[in-house]
């Protein structure tokens, strides 16, 4: 079964190591957090933590000029980069 991936940027699903990978971004405090609990239950390795994402081939090359920022930063970034969204355009989306 293949084990495919979706990019944080696009959601075009493909198949690591063929196309794109995962990149880790810079640790904010709630990712610290998370990695502390995760130690606590042994779920390393299980679980993806929040700072990494998926980025296929297209992606993955300007995401990984962005990996000193937070993965949210990153991706805001690279979407306005690379896609035309206006990066900070008061609409927020949470
Ligand atoms: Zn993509």
């Amino acid at each position: 079964m293949e084990n495919k991936k979706e990019c944080r940027i696009c959601g075009y699903r493909f198949t690591p190591g063929k196309e794109g990978g995962s990149l880790a971004f810079a640790k904010r405090e709630k990712d610290k957090l998370w990695r502390e609990h995760a130690e606590d239950e042994e779920l390393v390795g299980e679980k993806k933590p929040p700072e990494v994402g998926w980025f296929c081939a297209k992606h993955y090359p300007e995401a990984e000029k962005c990996t000193d920022m937070a993965i949210n930063d990153a991706i805001e970034l690279v979407e306005f980069r690379m896609e035309g969204k206006a990066a900070g355009n008061l609409n927020p989306r949470m």
